[in-house]
């Protein structure tokens, strides 16, 4: 278990498991491209670890570089993403591979989407590292997925609780007690129950 600021995490996934699933997905992406050197585009920050493990395990030549997109308060997704460092390179008639930690609500997919529709790519690939399926709320097709998780909030390996995580090697889910998983609202007549991540 660790803590962060004010809560507490349980090891999750371990740096054996996210390893063997980088390369996996290294092999079916190698594989699929053949003899095309891709530009891998990382979604910084929470991206930056399995950018770094996946280049490293690529077998062939390749770029990599990396646009900022903000759209995580504290455990939440907000609606604001914000692009605070866009692309920098010309990427007409390349084959792009986008590299995203996690996706979630896709609200940053969409973004990401919206980014690359004006720069004339020959072919635009998304791979996640992790996803969670019952978050999802839009329809572009995900082309690698690493690993589906359940909806609760996890941190490490880039992902991080308000600043804190970033840097741990292995992944940890938010541990949730049971008073807080299952409560009684008490709001209007017919409020009924609630949840809580
Ligand atoms: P989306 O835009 O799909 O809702 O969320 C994508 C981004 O939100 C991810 O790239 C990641 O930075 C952040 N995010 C989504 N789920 C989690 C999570 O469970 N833990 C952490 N730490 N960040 C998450
Ligand atoms: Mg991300
Ligand atoms: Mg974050």
């Amino acid at each position: 278990m660790i803590k962060l600021h004010d809560l507490h995490f349980k090891p999750f996934i371990s740096e054996d498991e996210i390893q063997a699933t980088v390369q996996h997905m290294v092999t079916a992406i190698a594989d699929d491209l053949q003899d095309e050197v891709p530009v891998f585009v990382g979604i910084l920050n929470g991206s930056f670890m399995f950018v770094s493990d996946f280049v490293k395990k690529y077998p062939k030549p390749c770029e990599v570089t990396f646009i900022k997109l903000a759209s995580y308060e504290g455990l939440k997704s907000t609606d604001d993403i914000q692009r605070l460092v866009g692309l920098t390179q010309d990427l007409t008639g390349r084959t792009v591979v986008i590299l995203e930690d996690i996706i979630d609500s896709g609200k940053t997919l969409a973004e990401v989407h919206r980014i690359f529709k004006n720069e004339n790519v020959k072919e635009l690939k998304i791979a996640t590292l992790f996803y969670k399926p019952e978050a999802y709320k839009k329809d572009f097709k995900l082309h690698y997925v690493g690993m589906e998780i359940p909806n609760k909030f996890i941190v490490g390996y880039g992902l991080d609780y308000d600043g804190l995580g970033r840097d741990l090697p292995a992944i940890y889910q938010l541990k949730t007690t049971q008073h807080m998983t299952n409560f009684v609202l008490f709001g209007p007549p017919g409020a009924g129950k609630g949840t809580q991540a």
